[in-house]
């Protein structure tokens, strides 16, 4: 048996680097991961400019405690640059946005002024106010996006605000995906007595798609060795990595070892772990493949420990551990000391804090478990029986 954690380091350390990178448009790069860190080619804001729409002056021009009278010499537009310079009693009418104009160093708002005619009586305001001095936001030369960060919306709205119209990024990773097993229908198909829906394609296929990589669905696998052999061998040519469900138990139609003996590599890891049955690992032709177990509850978790990290790596992004908190629980849990127990968890944040109660009965083959649940209440190896009361590691989801 080996430790959820060294199973992941030694599955991460086989994965030698990220996809290669290409350019897309800064609109389709939500999700995408950074190939390069993206520096500000010039300073933001570019030049001073005034943070409301108001009257450009000169700080010594107001009088304080009083208002100041001051001629202006012309209405800027925004989008518009004032040639000229503002001289003591002067003020430009300025746009929220717009450029300072020479001579200037303080902006009063609108709504602190009277116009009459040619003339226009101010209120006073700090000296510098209401102005955004160049580079405020960002210097130029500076870093805004790290290689490796997954872009979010608002690292769209940055990259494009310095000009940039495309990003460089890793391709996505592609996965086939299939399912094995002799009783595993087709939803939609008729079912047959001792027939079941195949669920794992599905789980697992939004999880590809949820982890950054694009999904190739190659169906379902009956247990016969010979297709098997050619489903996974045209899986290989066409994947990054190659994930099956089913098939990696000990029964007699549990085909995946032997099939992967002859078209290449494979390890079964008893993965000191509950839910999850011996996980499957290696590689047919130089791809990584992973051999899922067919209980839905533990391929969803398995590929959640194990997979969904390599794919994270492939794509190329640096920050593969999820975040955790740790929570009241509200329930008393059984555990064995000497795996690492993951129980399908709801997680509410009350005015004494977290708290975390499990969904119910943690059957790995209860899929509505999974369905019910926000976490995943993680009891370490060296634990025992959890008492209500007791504070657990939670990992939401
Ligand atoms: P196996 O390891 O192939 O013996 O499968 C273990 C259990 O998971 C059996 O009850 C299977 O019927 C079930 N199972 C296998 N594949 C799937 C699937 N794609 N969807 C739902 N259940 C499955
Ligand atoms: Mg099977």
């Amino acid at each position: 048996m080996i430790p959820v954690a060294e199973a992941r380091a030694r599955i991460l350390a086989d994965v030698a680097c990220a996809a290669p990178e290409e350019t897309v448009p800064v609109a389709r790069g939500l999700g995408r991961v950074l190939a390069k860190d993206v520096a500000a080619p010039f300073d933001v804001p570019s030049v001073d400019n005034s943070a409301v729409d108001g009257y450009a002056v000169r700080a010594a021009d107001l009088a304080p405690g009083g208002r100041a009278r001051v001629r202006v010499v012309a209405d800027l537009p925004a989008g518009a640059v004032y040639a000229g310079g503002i001289a003591p009693r002067e003020t430009l009418r300025i746009m929220t946005g717009a450029p300072m104009p020479r001579g200037a160093d303080t902006v009063v708002p609108q709504e602190l002024s009277q116009s009459a005619g040619e003339w226009v009586e101010l209120a006073a305001v700090e000296p510098g106010a209401n102005v955004r001095p160049r580079g405020e936001d960002v210097r130029a030369g500076a870093v805004v996006l790290r290689a490796g960060s997954v872009l979010r919306p608002q690292d769209l709205g940055l990259v494009a605000s310095l000009g940039f119209a495309e990003v460089r990024v890793h391709r996505r990773p592609r996965v086939a995906l299939l399912s094995t097993g002799d009783e595993v229908v087709e939803p939609g198909q008729p079912r047959r007595p001792g027939q079941i829906f195949d669920a794992n394609r599905f789980s697992l296929g939004g999880m590809v798609a949820a982890a950054g990589a694009d999904a190739l669905d190659l169906g379902i696998v009956p247990d016969v060795r010979e297709l098997l052999r050619e489903r996974l061998l045209q899986a290989a040519g066409a994947a990054d990595v190659v994930l099956t469900s089913g098939g990696v138990s000990v029964g007699d139609y549990d085909l995946v070892k032997g099939v992967l003996g002859e078209i290449g590599t494979i390890d079964f890891w008893q993965v000191a772990m509950q839910p999850g049955r011996p996980l499957a690992v290696g590689r047919i032709r130089g791809t990584q493949f992973f051999g899922l177990p067919g209980n839905p509850v533990a391929s969803v978790l398995c590929f959640h420990l194990f997979v969904r990290p390599v794919l994270w790596k492939l794509a190329g992004r640096t920050r593969l551990d999820p975040e955790c908190v740790t929570a009241t629980a509200t329930e008393a849990m059984r555990k064995k000391a000497g795996r690492r127990e993951f129980k399908r968890g709801v997680l509410r944040f009350t005015d004494r804090g977290y708290e975390v109660s499990t969904t119910g009965p943690q059957g790995s083959g209860i899929l509505s478990s999974m369905v019910a649940a926000n976490c995943l209440i993680i009891l370490e190896e060296g634990r025992g029986d959890v008492m209500a009361g007791e504070l657990v590691l939670v990992e939401p989801l």
